[in-house]
């Protein structure tokens, strides 16, 4: 499932071919993704000039020249493909790629590009709303501050977990407290700042948040950094954007060592609200 780099990528892989063009045409091949399309979408978008494409935790915003936004969410499996047209000898030759079968949406843009949403699996959305009231749309509304923004900080945090009981992990995880994290940068994090996923969050000492809110920045502004190498190459093969292979120090390494310089442990799992917590019970603690 894609998480915050991940979308991040996204965004700035389509920002190119959308901020500043126009919508020439759009179409719905289906009255649904995880909940039904907005009515008439092909036709409120058609004509629009993206003025901004934002992205507010896991979600991308094209904000429209006629003041609704466009709120996109990959999902589980959603990718957005970005096929162009180029000059080839003899005339004008078409690349785009046939229509397939999990092609949902087609947006045509100014300047040639076509942006493809495929979502085998339909977990992604898409919804329109008034650019000026986006932050209460119900899939924003409640949403707590972004990681990599101003308002997240060690005092905040503090505040916010005091006297909670919650394993920290579940915190971190709980999206009206911080906004777009999710299970593998959670467990990459607490692994970097030493804190174990199961210790109560209201527990955590004021160095040790310190120390979590500088390793959630640096996890999530590495893993945006590769995706930023990773969409060279993409663009540069068939320009499919959603799935990118990071490597990790924690995640998915049951059993193998911790990578911590000076620790002897080894990475193991635990089972935490349904979900797989990867951590070093001898340097998390
Ligand atoms: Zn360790």
């Amino acid at each position: 499932m894609p998480e915050l780099p991940e979308v991040e990528t996204v965004r700035r892989g389509l920002a190119p071919v959308m901020e500043g063009r126009r919508i020439l045409a759009a179409e719905a091949r289906r009255p649904d993704l995880r909940w039904p399309l907005p009515e008439r979408m092909a036709e409120r978008l058609t004509g629009q000039v993206v003025t901004a494409l934002r992205r507010r935790s896991k979600y991308i915003l094209a904000d429209l020249s006629g003041g609704e936004t466009l709120i996109i969410h990959l999902g589980m499996s959603g990718r957005m493909l970005i096929s162009t047209e180029r000059m080839a000898p003899g005339g004008f030759h078409h690349v785009h790629p046939a229509p397939e079968k999990h092609d949902h949406v087609v947006l045509e843009m100014e300047g040639g590009a076509r942006i493809t949403f495929n979502d085998a699996r339909r977990f992604g959305a898409m919804d329109l709303a008034p650019t000026a009231a986006v932050e209460a749309h119900k899939l924003l509304a409640g949403l707590g501050p972004e990681p990599l923004g101003n308002a997240f900080d060690a005092p905040w945090l503090a505040a916010r977990l005091a006297g909670r009981r919650m394993p920290m992990k579940a915190a971190l995880l709980d999206q009206r407290l911080i906004a777009g994290l999710g299970n593998i940068y959670v467990c990459e994090s607490l692994w970097r700042a030493g804190v174990a996923p199961e210790r109560p969050a209201g527990s955590v000492a004021p160095d040790r948040l310190e120390r979590l809110v500088a390793a959630i920045r640096t996890v999530l502004e590495e893993a945006i950094a590769a995706g930023g190498s990773s969409l060279r190459d993409y663009r540069q093969a068939d320009g499919d954007l959603g799935y990118f292979q990071h490597s990790f120090a924690v995640y998915g390494r049951e059993g193998q060592p911790c990578r911590t310089p000076g620790c002897i442990g080894t990475v193991s799992r635990i089972v935490q609200s349904g979900r797989s917590s990867f951590f070093c019970p001898t340097c998390q603690i």
